[in-house]
């Protein structure tokens, strides 16, 4: 990967696009990284590449790109978030700084890292821009997953496969979700991997290839001769989700029809409902299985028309027609969006689409308690705290760090004697905000709490626990003075 491939990427996107920050974010993530390596041998340099890249490819706008590019300098290198800041200005700075943040995150049993991730991304809410920089990244170590230790390579395709890929999908990042979920299958179910890929890839692609030529050819003429200009694509289901499907529904690879489908890119809305009425006139449709998801798009933005029809050979031929736009928002959903509709980061409309696709899809089993934690914390002032090792802690608005001390462990509140927020030496009643990381130190002689932490803390664990030590110490002192005093 080199940075002409992103630039160009990018002048594709906008012509407009204001490229010299991205040459200048690679001499700055170049020189920051030097010669260091990654693990399959390769210059570390590749891994932001090829992670910008990916991002570019998602019409990400440029400081995402940018920040892309710079994601692992402040974590790996002895260049400084500041340095970043101060070269670059506050808003990259921030989107670095968030994923850096992520990235303290790690795996420790199923259920706490999920609860962990879902109060991160909630917490990251306030800029979508840096789960994408984490998307990238993470599709980018998935692609270079042989260099790592088995043992952490099934770690990271499990923990992509369970708290990634559905999140893309909640987003509508399809393209995403897809190329995760296939690497993680490969690593997760090997056997099974190698025997659909085998049928599916060396068996059948050849004779669905030759069809779908076949049919294309035939739609190609019609749409020409209608004077609709036209892009038709092949698209074939992506591994995982055809063995998804033969496992829930319990079927053989053969009796899976729907793994491939025709895709008509037209120029406008008008094209999309003519094209249809081509292929309608040419194969008789069936009529079950037409959507027409521009009337009525789905919960996730999702808009096409969707037709089955008996095509040549009366084989079942399923067609998406869709325009440009609609296109690019079904790869890369909340990306694409923001891309199309200009939107800029704090726009209230973008927010409220997310919400929409996050009430609409409350239906879906997996995402419930997702949806239901978002909504309880976007109602309750919430805010969200990191322990250095990446747990994360809600605590209400104003807690301090002696709430957070109390709310990691009551030996912890009561030995705490100072507190690093984000690393500098803070005061133990300075108001926590989101996202903060926050280090205790305890002395482990320290008898107990000071009463006076009672004049600023705001969660009830802290106060109970510091009265009932003040409680205790002032009985304990009673019995001294008084040994035979009765229990
Ligand atoms: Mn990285």
């Amino acid at each position: 990967m080199t940075i002409e491939q992103i630039i160009h990427q990018v002048k594709e996107n906008n012509p407009q696009a204001k490229i010299e920050t991205i040459q200048s974010a690679y001499d700055f993530a170049l020189a920051a990284h030097g010669t260091q390596k990654r693990k399959t041998g390769e210059l570390y340099i590749q891994h932001p590449l090829h992670t910008a890249y990916i991002l570019a490819q998602m019409k990400a706008d440029v400081p995402t790109i940018v920040a892309g590019m710079m994601h692992d300098v402040p974590e790996d290198t002895n260049t400084t978030l500041e340095n970043v800041k101060q070269k670059f200005g506050d808003e990259i700075a921030n989107l670095v700084a968030g994923v850096t943040k992520l990235s303290k995150v790690r795996y420790r049993g199923v259920e706490r890292y999920r609860e962990s991730l879902r109060k991160m991304f909630l917490a990251m809410t306030d800029d979508l821009r840096v789960i994408l920089i984490k998307f990238a990244d993470r599709l980018h170590n998935l692609r270079t997953l042989e260099g790592v230790k088995p043992k952490k390579r099934l770690r990271i395709a499990k923990e992509t496969m369970e708290i990634y890929a559905p999140i893309a999908g909640l987003l509508g990042i399809w393209r995403l979700k897809w190329q995760m979920e296939d690497i993680c299958f490969k690593y997760l179910y090997p056997e099974e991997y190698k025997a659909i890929e085998y049928r599916y890839e060396i068996e059948r692609k050849v004779e669905l290839n030759q069809y779908i030529q076949k049919v294309k050819t035939i739609v190609a003429d019609r749409l020409t001769a209608a004077g609709i200009e036209h892009k038709i694509e092949g698209r074939f289901k992506h591994l995982y989700s055809i063995w998804q499907k033969m496992t829930d529904k319990d079927r053989k690879f053969d009796e899976i029809y729907d793994v491939f489908a025709l895709r008509i890119i037209v120029p406008t809305v008008a094209d999309c409902y003519n094209t249809l009425g081509i292929i309608h006139a040419i194969w008789k449709p069936n009529y079950n299985r037409f959507k027409d998801y521009i009337a009525v798009p789905k919960p996730n933005g999702y808009r096409s028309l969707h037709t089955t029809v008996f095509g040549p050979e009366g084989k079942a031929t399923e067609f998406q027609i869709r325009t440009e736009e609609m296109h690019q928002e079904s790869l890369y959903g909340i990306s694409a969006h923001l891309h199309y509709k200009q939107h800029s980061k704090n726009d209230t409309k973008t927010m409220r689409w997310m919400q929409e696709v996050l009430d609409a899809q409350r239906e879906n089993k997996d995402t419930q308690d997702f949806i239901q934690q978002i909504k309880i914390n976007v109602f309750q002032d919430r805010i969200f705290v990191f322990t250095p090792k990446g747990d994360v802690y809600d605590l209400p608005r104003n807690a301090t760090p002696i709430d957070f001390a109390y709310a990691v462990h009551t030996d912890i509140g009561n030995k705490c004697v100072a507190a690093l927020i984000n690393n500098k030496m803070s005061k133990l009643h300075q108001e926590l905000k989101n996202g903060d990381l926050v280090e205790i130190v305890i002395d482990q002689n320290r008898k107990g709490p000071n009463y006076e932490w009672l004049d600023f803390v705001t969660t009830k664990k802290a106060r109970d626990k510091i009265k009932q030590y003040a409680k205790r110490f002032s009985l304990a002192r009673i019995r001294k003075i008084m040994p035979k005093m009765p229990k």
